[in-house]
């Protein structure tokens, strides 16, 4: 990391330096797991607001993972040193009455297997075992909706294993993009949202916001638009959608917008982007008129159909 930023210590006093320069070089693991734990609590909020808004599935358990082996060699010691991750994967975050909550998985916990599959197995039918999270998440939203899903942890080095009753919510993953700038996109079902957004977020609220519209787009099935027209229409419904979804989810929408306002001040080029959007002043006015229109939403909320 940061070079420049040490580099400008180099003129205070020795010790002042040392202290800034081990500050600024080994506390991004521990923001960056807060950051994945954020958005994965974001996701389990979301997901559930929506419940009984989308007919493809996925079982959720409202817990984070996190694994050592995802980072790159280098790091891997002063991840370890700093999160005390080990070998096995971690649950770094439990959304609170949720599955795993209610199941009693806390933060800390090591994951062993699920069902009667262990850690090693998976990892042994893994091309690049640096993404056993992400297949992990997989194989738990694929767990049969008809049974609980049985978790082998380890806590305190004791094993047990653990039923948690996932439950079946929209089928998606929000997934951390530590690069890239300003940004959020998805997919169809897929969630991505970059630190810096994250960053940018100055609470659940206004994140509840931004991810929501992204979620919107999965909850409604949007894909590629025919043309600008229908583009900008399943925008619009977004927009609307996703200010529903975060106030399903029991979050403010009307405070969340200030992540909009603060960003209209500093939109210098505005005028420069792409048509398939309104203006970012016009989707704050939208969402405000219909936060104005329905001061309570129907939860879950029903997709518009498409004013084209
Ligand atoms: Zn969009």
């Amino acid at each position: 990391m940061p070079t420049l930023l040490v580099l400008s210590f180099l003129l205070a006093p020795i010790q002042v330096r040392a202290d800034a320069e081990v500050n600024a070089e080994t506390s991004w693991p521990l923001v960056l797991r807060s950051e994945l734990v954020r958005l994965g609590a974001m996701e389990f909020a979301l997901r559930k607001g929506a419940q009984g808004a989308c007919t493809k599935l996925s079982q959720a358990s409202g817990m984070t993972l996190d694994y050592l082996g995802a980072y790159n060699r280098g790091d891997q010691d002063l991840v370890a040193r700093m999160t005390g991750l080990g070998a096995l994967p971690v649950v770094i975050g439990v959304a609170v009455g949720s599955p795993a909550y209610e199941a009693g998985i806390r933060p800390g916990d090591e994951l062993e297997a699920i069902g009667p599959k262990t850690i090693g197995q998976v990892l042994a039918e893994m091309e690049h075992p640096s993404l056993l999270s992400g297949r992990l998440e997989d194989l738990l939203a694929q767990q049969s909706a008809d049974r609980p899903t049985e978790l082998s942890m380890r806590r305190d080095g004791i094993s047990r294993v653990v039923n948690v009753h996932q439950i079946g919510l929209c089928a998606t993953r929000f997934v951390l993009k530590t690069g890239g700038g300003m940004n959020a996109y998805g997919d169809s079902d897929r969630v991505a949202i970059t630190s810096k957004i994250l960053k940018s977020a100055q609470d659940d609220n206004e994140l509840a916001i931004i991810a929501g519209h992204e979620f919107a787009h999965i909850v409604a099935g949007d894909s590629r638009a025919r043309n600008l027209k229908l583009r900008r229409a399943m925008e619009d419904r977004a927009d609307l959608l996703g200010v529903d979804l975060a106030r399903c989810a029991g979050f403010d929408a009307a405070s969340g917008l200030d992540w909009w306002r603060r960003y209209n001040r500093k939109d210098w080029k505005r005028w420069l982007r792409g048509p398939s959007h309104r203006n970012t002043h016009d989707r704050i006015e939208l969402m405000e008129e219909h936060l104005a229109d329905v001061p309570s939403p129907h939860c879950p909320p029903q997709v518009p159909a498409l004013e084209v």
